[in-house]
């Protein structure tokens, strides 16, 4: 199975009821400032480059950015401060991504969902991440070419070392704890290693309030570039 194949059979998923549900609802009452404009109202793939050496692990589409554009991080302010930062790091052919088929290019670079449903306040149920692991798991197998990995918050790091964990990757012990600029070396069943980097989450919450500022995350990306070109 090809990752092109991958990504057009998870947006036909329907295994958490409650998140079919309450992306489908969404997508049918919209929000009063897109009103005029389609909703997607599937599950979301990830996004990107299919031979990317970077992947960024983020939590779960929005309600009305992915939930409604239907690519990840992509019209909500989470994905213009994502796409801003590859932008900088010159890894983006443009710095923000408002709607799928507006000509952006990630090069090196892909967006993974840990979960592919947008759920109600941005809060998957603990149920609803297991079910959509195996995603993760199908998906993490057909980039080979990942040599880091940045987990955007504690969930997204969890969902991370409890998927390459059941891939068979070796993961230390104690299990290493999330933070921003937190590090961790995982290594391949065929021993390669694919370092993964922790980062605050660009949510409003953390922007808003200072928590992750554009200078922090620009250090979090250069981290990840220099670890790949040594
Ligand atoms: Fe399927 Fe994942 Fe969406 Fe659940 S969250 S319905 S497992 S794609």
């Amino acid at each position: 199975r090809t990752l092109a194949e991958l990504d057009a059979r998870v947006t036909k998923c329907r295994a958490c009821p409650r998140l079919v549900d309450w992306r489908e609802s969404v997508a049918k009452d919209k929000r009063a400032s897109f009103a005029g404009e389609p909703y997607w109202g599937r599950p979301v793939s990830s996004f990107g480059d299919p031979q990317a050496w970077l992947g960024i692990i983020g939590l779960a589409p929005a309600a009305h950015g992915g939930n409604r554009t239907g690519r990840m991080f992509t019209g909500d302010r989470s994905g213009d401060w994502i796409h801003a930062a590859l932008f900088r790091a010159g890894m983006n052919s443009q710095p923000d991504s408002t709607a799928a088929g507006d000509g952006l290019v990630m090069t090196g670079a892909r967006t993974i969902a840990p979960v592919h449903c947008a759920p109600p306040d941005n809060k998957p149920t603990p149920g609803e991440r297991r079910a959509c692991a195996g995603w993760l798991r199908r998906e993490l197998q057909l980039i080979p070419t990942l040599r880091v990995l940045i987990a955007l918050g504690g969930i997204a790091w969890q969902a991370t070392l409890s998927g390459v964990r059941g891939m068979g990757w070796d993961v230390p012990r104690p299990q290493p704890r999330f933070g921003h600029g937190a590090e961790a070396v995982l290594t391949r069943p065929d021993g390669a290693p694919v370092w993964l980097i922790g980062s605050y989450h660009p949510s409003q919450q953390n922007t808003f309030t200072g928590r992750l500022t554009t200078e922090m995350l620009d250090a979090v990306f250069s981290r990840a570039k220099e670890i790949h070109q040594v």
